[in-house]
């Protein structure tokens, strides 16, 4: 089965919305398999995301990653990549499919409540910036 790398970032712990993201995930069939709150430096939160560093939104991105607490889980399921990025929705809220996290939690294009790897390249990495080999069972 597939595992994938999920965010909740900060505007949704923030706003006390964690276990309402994590039933999503499990109601679409992704269960939860490593999970830590961690509050991330600007630093960590730029190598997280160097593949944007060249994006205007860069600077404004890697401040409100680093403005709270996240909390970073391994997703795991059939086609779990996929998955989480249909329950999570669009980028923008305003373009999120109803029911979707983005569409029901998310403020705005920036603060959109969750991240989800896009690639099973990227899930593979993004997992391993996360959560040590023991942390994985
Ligand atoms: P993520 O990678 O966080 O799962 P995504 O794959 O839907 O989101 P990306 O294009 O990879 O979207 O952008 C990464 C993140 O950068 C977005 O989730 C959002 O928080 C932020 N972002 C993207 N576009 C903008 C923008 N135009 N202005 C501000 N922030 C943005
Ligand atoms: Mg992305």
């Amino acid at each position: 089965v597939e595992r994938t790398l999920s965010i909740i970032k900060p505007d949704a712990t923030k706003r006390n919305l964690t276990g309402k993201i994590v039933a999503k995930f499990e109601d679409a069939g992704l269960r939860v398999v490593a999970s830590k709150r961690i509050h991330l430096t600007q630093a960590q939160a730029g190598k997280f995301y160097a593949v944007h560093s060249e994006r205007p939104f860069f600077g404004e991105l890697t401040e409100f990653m680093a403005s709270g607490p996240v909390v970073v889980q391994v997703l795991e399921g059939e086609g779990a990549i996929a998955k989480n990025r249909e329950v999570m929705g669009a980028t923008n809220p305003a373009d999120a499919a109803a029911g979707t996290i983005r569409a029901e939690f998310a403020e705005s294009v920036g603060e959109n409540s969750v991240h989800g790897s896009d690639s099973p390249e990227a899930a593979a990495e993004e997992i391993a910036f996360f959560f040590s080999g023991l942390e994985l069972v």
